[in-house]
């Protein structure tokens, strides 16, 4: 019998998706987000090795290990760590700005460490996107693109966009121009929401310059985008009942303040930059991979614990706006409809 808090419980679910942050800081100035300004710090190699052996230890199928940062790509021995999760078996996502991928040396180590998937952002066409991220990142997004499919046309390409009011208006046309031509396999668009590296729940949208002010276009440019998408195969991965959420969203963000309870606890579990288990970003680790291993804090009476918060949080976060539609739609409210906890 286990010696561990809650090991062999039905109701704790092994999680199939596991964030790795192997940095902090970013190459890239994004708006809508401080990351960048970040100090640079690496997390240990050893810590990262102890992380995947951890997830291969909590079983499950078919891991994925969504690799973030901070950005990546800063970091020289990245092939390494790709190597080393896939060495073991696990799926390995690669989630980057791309613009050290336009350098086909480094590429081709990243693309060679055997990842099934790569993750680039971009939120526009070059004056927009360059305007939002980077001046010049248009064009290194593209050439980091163009190389992969070329040494690795078995490697799924996404392309991850942030909807805004700087961009909502060519969003349709990019789209089209990015999936049609055959540019990226895949788009994945996110609502804006506040910073990360902020706390939610402030009413930030209402100082936020790149808050839509036009409310009928992004209606308008949202329910083009939602037939994009029912048309698209899968190719345009958001689904057009979670477009079609975001123009309530857009125009009442006060609205998804009190929800049902969260499952970001079944789903998901992270590794921070600084070697800390996190079942929620936004709420205090279970353990540190410094002291324990990832069984230990996920058997945890702190992981317990955070799971009792999870289930009755009700924050605005970031995953409630962009990945909980299913829970946040139960939105019969948006129809008019009274709602178990309505806020407004
Ligand atoms: S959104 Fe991503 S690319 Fe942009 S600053 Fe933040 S971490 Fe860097
Ligand atoms: S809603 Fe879920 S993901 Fe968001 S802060 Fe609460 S527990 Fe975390």
């Amino acid at each position: 019998m286990s010696s561990r808090k809650g090991e062999g419980n039905p109701s704790v679910r092994v999680p199939c998706s596991f964030d790795l942050g192997v940095n902090t800081g970013c190459n890239s100035r994004c708006r809508y987000c401080s990351f960048w300004r970040q100090d640079h710090q690496d997390l240990a190699f050893e810590l990262i090795r102890k992380f995947f052996r951890g997830i291969v230890a909590l079983g499950g199928r078919g891991p994925t290990v969504n690799v973030v940062g901070g950005e990546p790509t800063m970091r020289d021995d990245l092939p390494l760590i790709l190597a080393e999760g896939t060495g073991l078996g696990l799926n390995m996502v690669v989630t980057s700005n791309g613009y050290r991928l336009a350098e086909n040396a480094y590429a081709r180590q990243v693309v060679g460490a055997g990842i099934s998937q790569v993750v680039l952002s971009l939120d526009g066409f070059e004056q927009t996107n360059d305007e939002l991220r980077r001046e010049g990142g248009y064009r290194l997004v593209r050439a980091a693109l163009a190389t992969i499919r070329d040494l690795a046309p078995g490697v799924n390409l996404g392309l991850l966009s942030v909807v805004s009011g700087r961009n909502i208006s060519e969003l349709p046309d990019f789209i089209e121009e990015m999936l049609e031509g055959g540019v990226v396999d895949n788009i994945t668009l996110q609502a804006l929401t506040n910073d990360l590296g902020s706390t939610p729940d402030t009413p930030w949208y209402l100082s936020n310059p790149l808050w839509p002010s036009n409310l009928d276009e992004v209606e308008e440019k949202l329910e083009a985008i939602a037939r994009m998408s029912e048309i698209s195969g899968g190719k345009l991965r958001t689904s057009p009942g979670q477009i079609r959420f975001w123009k309530h969203y857009f125009r009442e963000p006060a609205r998804v303040l009190q929800v049902r309870p969260c499952s970001i606890g079944d789903t998901f579990l992270g590794c921070n930059p600084q070697g800390n288990i996190v079942l929620c970003p936004f709420l205090p680790p279970v353990g540190s991979l410094v002291s324990d291993n990832v069984l230990d804090c996920f058997y945890s009476a702190a992981a317990d614990q955070r799971r009792a918060e999870i289930a009755v949080c009700r924050s605005a976060c970031n995953f409630t706006v962009n990945c909980r539609y299913e829970l946040l739609s139960g939105a019969a409210s948006f129809r008019g409809e009274k709602r178990e906890h309505q806020s407004v």
